[in-house]
This record gives structure tokens, sequence and C-alpha cells, in this order.
């Protein structure tokens, strides 16, 4: 991988301090399910936030209320000081500031990887054809993949296919990015070359929020851990105040079932 930013295009431009996801008493259910309880959350510009906890805690639906693939049903998000709209033009532009990984990869399986990198900025960003491309092969080069870019995404390893949906989503240069548990569905071995490269990311300055089990990531990388259980968030500390000294029961029982 080489040493080369993966953001500077967009840390240059970007102001240096400030809210950039804030989450204001957002509440969702699912049916009877209050699936997210009056969660407030600020995320500043240039931190990254690890949310943690057992399965059905709400982690994946926060990162969906978010990007506004849910809807909540009251409460506040705002990214970078705008609402998140319901829909329309606006919310188009908005979610394009937020790029998103998820547990799959999601690529397009008829498209090439370089075509997979290139879709967006061409058809949302009215990028020129030419200027797409060139940036795409310099992302995939940057995550590692830039040799395959001609290929199909069933062509490339699972580790390889989630770098290009990292490079994929940073060619719409958003403001934040989220990961949905982004090596969960990896085999072990793949799993390294994947965290490299949100620890590059993470070091460069990106705004990130990410969801995972790898606690050595959360220690290594995150400025601050999100504890959720049960639709709250239910203790935010620094990684090594967390993982040491967890305040809560909910948290001491999790971690010791998992450490
Ligand atoms: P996590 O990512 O922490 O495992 P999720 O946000 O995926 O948790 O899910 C939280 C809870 O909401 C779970 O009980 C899940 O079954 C439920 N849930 C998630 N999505 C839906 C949906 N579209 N309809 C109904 N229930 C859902
Ligand atoms: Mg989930």
């Amino acid at each position: 991988m080489s040493d080369a930013s993966l953001t500077k295009d967009f840390a240059e431009t970007a102001p240096s301090a400030g809210d950039l996801v804030v989450l204001d008493s957002v509440n969702k259910h699912f049916g009877a399910l209050h699936v997210l309880q009056d969660i407030n959350l600020t995320i500043k510009r240039g931190e990254v936030v690890v949310v943690i906890g057992p399965s059905g805690s709400g982690k994946s639906t926060l990162c969906r209320a978010i990007n506004r693939l849910e809807t909540i049903d009251d409460g506040s998000i705002t990214i970078d000081g705008e609402p998140l709209p319901a829909e329309g033009r606006e919310l188009a532009r908005l979610r394009a500031d937020v790029g998103m990984v998820f547990q799959s990869f999601n690529l397009f399986a008829h498209k090439t990887v370089l075509e997979n990198v290139t879709l967006g900025p061409i058809k949302v960003r009215r990028k020129p054809k030419a200027e797409a491309e060139e940036r795409g092969r310099a992302l995939l080069d940057r995550v590692g993949v830039g040799n395959q870019a001609d290929k199909y995404p069933a062509q490339l390893s699972g580790g390889q296919q989630q770098r290009v949906a990292i490079a994929r989503a940073l060619a719409m240069e958003p403001k934040v990015m989220l990961f949905d548990e982004p090596t969960s569905a990896l085999d072990p071995e793949m799993i390294n070359e994947v965290l490299e490269v949100m620890q590059q990311l993470a070091r460069e300055g990106m705004t990130m929020i990410v969801v995972t089990h790898e606690m050595g990531f959360a220690r290594s990388a995150a400025n601050r851990v999100v504890f959720m259980a049960d639709g709250r968030v239910v203790e935010e500390a620094a990684p090594h105040q967390f993982f040491d000294n967890p305040r809560s029961d909910r948290a001491k029982d999790f971690l010791s079932k998992i450490l």
C-alpha cells in the first residue's frame, strides 16, 4: 500500500474544528421495538468513534439512520451543520457526504472494479469520466488493489473487494465514513489488510464511525468508544478507559464475553 494520502484532497478543504455529525434525542421504533432510545451523540471533525455492543443493540440501525437509509421517529441528525432532510435532491447531496461500508461488500457485480469506483463520481458528482478514472485508479492504488482495476468483483478475494468498497466510498469525497462491521464477513487472514486501510484513513484525519468487534482496532485507532445496549448509548469513554475500567455492568458483562 502506498503512503500517499487517501484523503488529502478533503483534508485540505475541511475546516479544522467543529462538530461534524450530531444526533440529538434520536428515537426510532420498529413496531413495538424501541430500537434507538434517546440517542445523543456528537462526532467531531477528524474523530474516530468505534461503536460496540451486543448483537441487536441498534448499531446498524444507528448507522443507517445517519445515512438516512432509515427514517427516525423524532429527534434530529445533522451532518456538518445541515439537518438531514427527509427526501429529494438535498438528501442525495447530504447522503453523498456520508461514505458507507457494509459487512457485505455490496459492489456492483456486473461492473469492473474501476467502474465501481467511478460510477458515483460520474453520475452523482457529475465528474468528467477521465477525471473520475484518474482519481479512481489513484484510490485503488492507495488501498492496494490498483492492479485489479479491470477485473470484476467476483474475481477478487473478500479482503480485496472490501478495500474496493472503501475506495468506492472515498471516491465520493465524503466528509465522514461509516463502517458497519466491515471485517465480519471476511476470512480471518483478510481482516488485517482491511483494518490497515482503515488505520491509514484514521491517521490521515478522516472522520470515522466504525461498528466493529475488532477490539485491537478500537484500542489503537479510536478516539472514543461508544457502547450500545438495548437501543441506548450506555457508556462513552476513551478506549483504554473503556476496556480497562468499564463503568456499567452491561459493558463489564459484554467485555467478559468477548475478551
Ligand atoms: P445491531 O447492528 O446492533 O446488531 P440492529 O440495528 O441491526 O442491531 O437491530 C436492532 C434491532 O432492530 C434488532 O432487534 C433487529 O432485529 C431489529 N431490526 C433491525 N432492522 C429491522 C427492520 N427493518 N424491521 C424490524 N426490526 C428490525
Ligand atoms: Mg449490525
